[in-house]
C-alpha cells in the first residue's frame, strides 16, 4: 500500500495540466493555418454566390468571385485551395473535364492573378462533367452497367494536362480508376500529383454532391471506390500510387477513418493529407445549430484529431471559421 502511494505521488498527471501555459507547453499536436487546404466549388455562368442548402457557410462561386475569395484565403495565411468545377452542360463522357478553357482552366487562371502565392490544387475526375454522375466513362450491356476502368485512363490524363496548362500546381485525382496516378503521370512529368489513394465509398459524401451537382444517376460509386470494411487494401492502393508516380497521398474520408490514417502515416514516408468530407462538415453544423454541441469547440477538437492520427495537411470547409481560433 505504501509503496502504491508513491507511484502515485511521483506520477501525477495533472501537475501539468494546471494552467493554460503549462498546457501549452506539453501539447503534443499543433494545429494551425498552414496545415489547411480550402476546398472550393466553382460554377460556370453568371451567378455570382450561390449558398449551398447541405453545407451552411459553403458557396459555389462564379470564377469572378473566386478570386475574390482567393485573395481573402491568401490574406488570412492559409496556403492552399482544392478546385472543383461545375460546367454549364454534361455528357455521357465528361468532355468538360479536358476542355482547355473549362471551367476549372478559367478558375485555376483567376486564382493565379489575384493570389498568386496561393497553391492551387485541382481535383481530377469526371463525374462533376458526366451526365450520368460517375467517375468513369459508363457501358451498357446484357442489361447490365459497368464503369470502364482503362477508357478512362486517357480522359483522366488529359484533364490533368488541362489543368496543368492553366497553371495548377497541383493535380489530385479522385475518382479511383486503377492506373490513374500511371496514366497522369506519364502525360505530365513534372507536375506534383495529390493522389486520393484511399477513398471509400462513404456516405458522408452526401452534402457534396449537392454541392457539386454529381450524384450519379444509376447505381452507387462501390465497384470503384473502397469498401469501407478494409484496412490492408488501403495500404496496397497507397504502395501502388506511389510506384505510379504520385507526390503525396490523400486519405477520405477522414473521421471513421482515422486508423488508416495512423496506419499510413506509420509506412509511408510522404506527405498526407485527410479530407474532413462535407457530411462530417455539416454534421457538426447542425448539431451546433440546434445547440447540442458547441461547433466551434468541436471543430477544433475534429481537426486536432485528424492532425494526431497522422495527417500533415487537412482539406476542410472549416478552414476559413478555425482561422479565428489558431495561428
Ligand atoms: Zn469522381
Amino acid at each position: 500500500m505504501a509503496s502504491k502511494a508513491k507511484a502515485f505521488l511521483k506520477r501525477r498527471a495533472r501537475r501539468t495540466r494546471a494552467t493554460a501555459g503549462l498546457r501549452g507547453l506539453v501539447r503534443e499536436t499543433s494545429l494551425t493555418r498552414g496545415d489547411l487546404i480550402v476546398p472550393l466549388f466553382v460554377k460556370e455562368g453568371r451567378e455570382e454566390r450561390r449558398a449551398i442548402a447541405s453545407m451552411p457557410g459553403q458557396f459555389q462561386f462564379s470564377v469572378k468571385r473566386l478570386a475574390v475569395e482567393a485573395k481573402e484565403i491568401a490574406s488570412r495565411g492559409l496556403p492552399a485551395v482544392l478546385l472543383f468545377g461545375i460546367p454549364a452542360s454534361k455528357d455521357a463522357r465528361g468532355s468538360g473535364a479536358w476542355d482547355r478553357d473549362g471551367i476549372i482552366p478559367q478558375a485555376v487562371k483567376a486564382v493565379k492573378d489575384s493570389a498568386p502565392g496561393l497553391v492551387v490544387i485541382t481535383d481530377v475526375c469526371l463525374c462533376e462533367y458526366t451526365d450520368h454522375g460517375h467517375c468513369g466513362i459508363v457501358k451498357k450491356g446484357h442489361g447490365a452497367w459497368r464503369i470502364e476502368n482503362d477508357a478512362t485512363l486517357p480522359l483522366l490524363a488529359r484533364t490533368a494536362s488541362a489543368h496543368a496548362a492553366a497553371g495548377a500546381d497541383i493535380v489530385a485525382p479522385s475518382g479511383m480508376m486503377d492506373g490513374a496516378v500511371g496514366a497522369i503521370r506519364a502525360a505530365l512529368p513534372h507536375a506534383p500529383i495529390l493522389s486520393y489513394a484511399a477513398k471509400y465509398a462513404s456516405s458522408f459524401y452526401g452534402p457534396f454532391r449537392d454541392a457539386a451537382e454529381s450524384p450519379p444517376q444509376f447505381g452507387d460509386r462501390s465497384t470503384y471506390q473502397m469498401d469501407p470494411a478494409n484496412s490492408d487494401e488501403a495500404m496496397r492502393e497507397i504502395a501502388q500510387d506511389l510506384e505510379e508516380g504520385a507526390d503525396a497521398i490523400m486519405l477520405k474520408p477522414a473521421l471513421a477513418y482515422l486508423d488508416i490514417v495512423r496506419r499510413a502515416r506509420e509506412r509511408f514516408a510522404v506527405p498526407l493529407a485527410a479530407y474532413n468530407v462535407s457530411g462530417e462538415y455539416s454534421m457538426l453544423h447542425a448539431a451546433g445549430e440546434r445547440g447540442w454541441i458547441d461547433a466551434r469547440k468541436a471543430m477544433l477538437e475534429v481537426l486536432t484529431g485528424i492532425r494526431r492520427a497522422g495527417a500533415d495537411l487537412i482539406v476542410t470547409y472549416h478552414a476559413r471559421e478555425v482561422c479565428d481560433l489558431i495561428a
